[in-house]
This record gives C-alpha cells, structure tokens and sequence, in this order.
C-alpha cells in the first residue's frame, strides 16, 4: 500500500532541519529525506559559522529581512537551549580611499536595513579595537557573531524527532510527480526504489535545489532557477595567531563574496577564507595553490602574517543563482502554485547569510505549510 504523509523536507542541512522542527511543532506528518548517513554533511557543515548583521543587501531583499529576523531568534535560541555562540563582533576594513568609500556605503545600506549599532571607525578608533589590524579606516558591527553550527544543527534534529517528525537517511529523491491532491515522491535507497504520497512536498536539497525543482516538473530555465556552484576554501593559521584579535575582521566585499576574512572559531582557532571560484562539479577538496593569494590578501589588513603559517582547511560550496559577473540574486522561496504546482515549495540559492536565517526561513515556510493544510 502506498504511504501517505503531510510533508516531505528533501534534504537535512541546516535548513530541512530548521523547517522540520518547525513545522513538526504544528503536529504534522513530517518526513525529512536525507541522501547522506546523517544530516547536516554539505554546505551547512562547510561554512564559516557567523552570525551575519544584515549588512550587505538590498533592504527590501529576503536575504536581509530574513538574516535581521533570524540573526535575532538565533540569539534567543542559543540562549534558551544552551548552544555555544559569542557576540564577539565584526569588523570590516579599508585598506585605502576607494574602500572607505565602500564602507560608507554599506554604513549607509545596513543603516536602510534597519540595524542601528554600526560605526564607522577612524585608524585610530580602529587601533585601539584591533591593535594588530592594519587599515586605514573602518566600519563595527557589534551584533555579528560566531555559533558552534554543528549544535544548531542537532537541536533542530533532535527537537524535530521530539515532536514527531521522522528522518529517513540513506534516501535521495529521484523523481517527483503530481498525483491527485499531492505529490508520488520517487526514492532510492539501500532496499531499491520505491515511493510514497506527499501533501506538500518541501525542497530545501541546496546545492541540488534546481534539480528536484525539474524533477517535480519545473521548468528551470524559464524560471531562472538553475544553480552555479562557487567554492570557497579556508586556510587554517597556526596557533601564534590566537588571541591577535578578539573579532572578526572582514576586506570589503567582492563581486561573489564577502572577500578573504578572519574567521575566529569558538576554540579560538583563527582562519581564512573563504575565497569564491565558480567551479563545474562538487569537490570538496582545497587547492592548495590558492595559498599565495590568500596570504597576499590577507596581508593588506594581518601585515605580521607569513606565509608558512597558513595550511588548507576544508571547503564549501555555494549554490549560487547568480552567474560570474551578474548582479545580486535573492533568495527563492517559493510555493508554487502559480506555476501549476500547488503544495510544492522551492528554497532555491540559500547560500549566505542562510545559517544566519534559518529559523526565521523555517518561520516563513511554516506560514505557507499553514495556508496549505491548516
Ligand atoms: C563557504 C561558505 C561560507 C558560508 N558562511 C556562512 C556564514 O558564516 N553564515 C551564514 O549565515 N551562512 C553562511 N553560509 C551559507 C550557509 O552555509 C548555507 O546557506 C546553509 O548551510 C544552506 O543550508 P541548506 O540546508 O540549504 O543546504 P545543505 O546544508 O547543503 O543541505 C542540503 C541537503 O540536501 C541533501 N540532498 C540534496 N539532494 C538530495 C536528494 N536528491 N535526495 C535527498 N537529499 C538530498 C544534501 O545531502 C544536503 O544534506 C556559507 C556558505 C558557504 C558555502
């Protein structure tokens, strides 16, 4: 006999995660399909673990309402159920006149974004912070900070299971299709292929979101949908560099990226990355070629750096709406009914700030899963 549920989650990063628990709370049937042993083993485990202001994009944007929205339930979140995260703060740093400019800027757009504490730096000002920061000005963020994302990720999980939503690992989704008031979900596991019955069908499978969109019969170019993947690495530095700097101190921003920054790690590991290289497959390996460029970057703003002291990390991948040289893509969430598929809902393009969002993303689509069943 087929199986019938309320809702299928494709996908167990962060975000499957975060809408599982939410919608579980709603007393729903929840299925959360995982093609990996366990959740969380791509792009929200490879990723710099910050939480995002909501500085960098456009005010009426779902990455900026989100990421202010999510950055605040995050706080509380991390609070309330003990999971690690310190307030340490951001800098971001000009290295000469045009960046000053840029930093003026982004005061400007975070300021239209709604996020009142930042401030724009002088050298000395920014001396006194950050001592072993070389720049000629720069702009403080105090509400950006750093989260153990691997917790988040497991309270999400084990709340979700709590409230009845079931995980199903070892399965992909290999085909959607329309049946009567819902969706035939196609899987593959270790028994063979198979398939059950979904009300609504959610697809937050990352950096394969584009995919699943034209299994379900999505056309992805018409739509604008279809993904590009663009890496970022991070070089570890060694351990003389700990305690250097007691927040995060980030370049002004790139075209893909938000430019080579310090990352500082709850255990006080300090990093770089990540670079941004749009590639043609998923390969998690880290170049190590690219090691002169970051420390030439890194150099402008950590002059004591040398480059022995950086070693390859690990890498993650985005998945990028947005093709080299094109302008800022939104976030997609999208229920799909007017494209002919009602009961389907789309995240496509999540990349960051989408740790920094994810409960106030699992809130948006609790809304829409609300509309659809109530
Ligand atoms: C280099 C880098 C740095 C970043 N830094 C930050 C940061 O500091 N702060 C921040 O807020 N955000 C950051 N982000 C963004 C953030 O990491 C992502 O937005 C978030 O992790 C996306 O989560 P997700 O659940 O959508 O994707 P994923 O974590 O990739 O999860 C998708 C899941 O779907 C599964 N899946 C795919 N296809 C199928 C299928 N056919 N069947 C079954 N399962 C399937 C995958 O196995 C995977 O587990 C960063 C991203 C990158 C790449």
């Amino acid at each position: 006999m087929l199986i019938k549920i309320d809702v299928a989650v494709i996908g167990a990063g962060v975000i499957g995660l975060a809408i599982a628990w939410e919608i579980a709370q709603r007393k729903k049937d929840v299925f959360v399909l995982e093609k990996n042993h366990t959740f969380g083993l791509e792009t929200s485990s490879r990723q710099s673990e910050v939480i995002h202001a909501g500085i960098y994009h456009p005010e009426h944007s779902l990455r900026t309402k989100l990421c202010i929205k999510g950055r605040s339930l995050l706080y509380e979140l991390c609070d309330r159920h003990d999971i690690a995260y310190k307030k340490l703060g951001k800098i971001i740093v000009a290295a000469n006149e045009n960046g000053i400019t840029q930093l003026e800027k982004l005061y400007e757009q975070g300021r239209r974004n709604g996020i009142e504490d930042l401030m724009l730096l002088s050298r000395t000002e920014l001396k006194r912070l950050e001592p072993n920061i070389e720049a000629r000005a720069g702009l403080l963020s105090p509400s950006s900070g750093i989260l153990d994302a691997y917790s988040l990720q497991k309270f999400f999980y084990s709340q979700a299971r709590e409230k009845g939503a079931e995980f199903v690992f070892n399965t992909q989704i290999i085909g959607i299709e329309k049946a009567g008031t819902g969706y035939k979900v196609q899987i593959r596991d270790r028994e063979g292929i198979s398939d059950f019955v979904a009300r609504v069908v959610i697809n937050s499978a990352g950096l394969n979101s584009d995919k699943i969109a034209q299994f379900a019969g999505i056309d992805t170019a018409k739509a604008n949908y279809r993904l590009h993947y663009c890496k970022g690495e991070y070089f570890n530095l060694s351990s003389k560099y700990r305690n250097l700097m007691s927040r995060l101190i980030y370049p002004t921003p790139e075209q893909a990226g938000l430019g080579i920054h310090v990352t500082l790690g709850l255990d006080g590991q300090v990093r770089l990355g990540p670079n941004a290289r749009y590639v043609e497959t998923i390969d998690y390996g880290v170049d190590e070629t690219q090691k002169e460029a970051f420390y030439n970057s890194a150099k402008k703003f950590l002059p004591m750096i040398e480059l022995g002291d950086l070693a390859p990390e690990f890498a993650g991948i985005r998945p990028k709406l947005q093709a080299p040289g094109e302008a800022f893509r939104d976030f997609i969430i999208a229920h799909e009914e007017q494209a002919g598929f009602p009961g389907l809902i789309n995240l496509i393009g999540i990349e960051s700030p989408g740790l920094t969002a994810s409960p106030a993303i699992a809130q948006h689509v609790g809304r829409m899963v609300k509309e659809l069943l109530g």
